[in-house]
């Protein structure tokens, strides 16, 4: 007998979703809109996961609510905490159906003073094939939902003691203090290219944003693309977070092998998207990302070629050291080359790109985790160390 629980979960869903929800308990169309605000509340702001605990709503309402969902997060299959407070889950989605075991993704969380960033991933696997990736050399599974995106969120917030009355861990790693919040940035890092699932992650940006409920201010997301060209546009149109680019390489050639997608979105094209980027300016720069690869893209000369080709785009350069994984093609550069690399950069008037990872103690631990989906991507973690880096004011 199968005894999967495949109730559906509404922790995660868009308003439309809420009120489709209540419509198929039965609630009157009339009353659908106040409905759907005060799950909203209790999901979102409040942050239960029992419908019993929605005080304002009717005993039997809720009742038929608890019989056809559940308020349920992605199951955590494994939790490691870093000395520096750094942490990482590796989540279980629910299965789909009978035979879906559930897709497994790994979420990162690494705290800072006044600030916490989760890296969430928008896809289980990738596509795309960047030659340093290891997602990349996985091969695709499928897009992550809206609420499977928003999940992750949720999850953090649970185990961080972040919705009203949670309980932070008690290890003093987790940022605390009047009006500071443990999960205040998010950065689309994980697996997967956000871009190639949009609305997936258009709408899941829509429920993090929303005032009455997650209440994450835009301008703390950031989209990290490998270069979807067409779609770079909606982005800033339509969700209005924050760009990041996947660049890693300064000339076609070598962008093509590094980064396969180039083939088809060359350089120049990249870069006249981020210059039409909407709401780019001095004060939301375009962060760059370059990875850092020995022999590959790590020489002085790149480094000037680098600070030319963003010349006149409001830009911040993270430089991350390469994360290998086990048969990588490639290296991590020296710490003497990326030193002088970001001695470059820095003399052309862009701030310390370049920080000690965080996490490492973690990170040795990653090919620990067991993941049929996917090995633990510890580098997102030195992504995320990069991640406010800042550029010439
Ligand atoms: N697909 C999107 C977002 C996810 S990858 C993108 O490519 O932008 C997030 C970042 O991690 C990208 O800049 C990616 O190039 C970088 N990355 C991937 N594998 C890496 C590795 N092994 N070491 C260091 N950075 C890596
Ligand atoms: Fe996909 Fe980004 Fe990895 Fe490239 S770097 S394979 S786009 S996840």
């Amino acid at each position: 007998m199968n005894v999967l629980n495949l109730q559906p979960s509404l922790a995660g869903a868009t308003r439309a979703e809420l009120s489709l929800a209540l419509a198929e308990v039965g609630v009157p169309a009339r009353e659908i809109r106040m409905r759907t605000g005060q799950l909203w509340h209790w999901i979102y702001h409040r942050g239960v996961s029992e419908f019993s605990a929605m005080r304002n709503i009717a005993r039997p309402l809720l009742d038929k609510l608890a019989e056809r969902y559940t308020l349920a997060r992605p199951e955590i299959v494994a939790e490691q905490v870093s000395a520096d407070g750094t942490r990482k889950w590796l989540l279980r989605m629910p299965p789909k159906g009978p035979l879906d075991k559930g897709a497994e993704i790994e979420c990162v969380y690494i705290p800072e003073s006044d600030r916490g960033t989760l890296c969430v991933s928008s896809q289980v696997g990738c596509t795309l094939n960047c030659t340093f990736c290891h997602t990349g050399t996985q091969g695709w599974a499928r897009n992550l939902t809206t609420a499977e995106i928003v999940g992750q969120v949720m999850v953090a917030r649970d185990r961080l003691g972040d919705f009203p009355g949670g309980v932070a861990p008690t290890d003093g790693l987790v940022p605390s203090g009047e009006g500071v919040r443990a999960v205040s940035n998010i950065v689309f890092m994980g697996q997967g290219e956000p871009l190639y699932n949009f609305e997936g992650v258009r709408e899941a940006i829509g429920v993090l944003t929303d005032g009455e409920g997650l209440s994450l201010s835009k301008r703390r997301i950031t989209v990290s693309t490998s270069g979807v060209v067409p779609e770079m546009a909606r982005l800033g149109d339509e969700c209005g977070t924050m760009l990041a680019v996947s660049l890693h390489a300064t000339h076609d050639p070598l962008r093509d092998k590094l980064v396969p997608l180039n083939r088809k979105y060359p350089i120049a094209q990249l870069m006249q998207a981020c210059r039409d980027y909407p709401g780019a300016s001095n004060a939301r720069r375009i962060t760059f990302e370059y990875v850092m690869l020995k022999g590959i893209n790590d020489s002085p000369a790149e480094a000037r070629a680098l600070v030319k080709l963003l010349k006149g785009l409001p830009a911040k350069i993270n430089l991350i050291p390469f994360n290998p994984w086990p048969g990588s093609p490639y290296e991590c550069s020296d710490w003497e080359t990326i030193e002088r690399f970001s001695e470059i950069v820095f003399n052309a008037g862009y701030a310390s790109p370049v920080r000690t990872p965080r996490g490492r103690d973690i990170l040795a631990a990653c090919g620990q985790l067991k993941s049929d989906t996917q090995r633990v991507r510890a580098r997102a973690r030195l992504l995320l160390e990069e991640s406010h880096a800042v550029g010439p004011e």
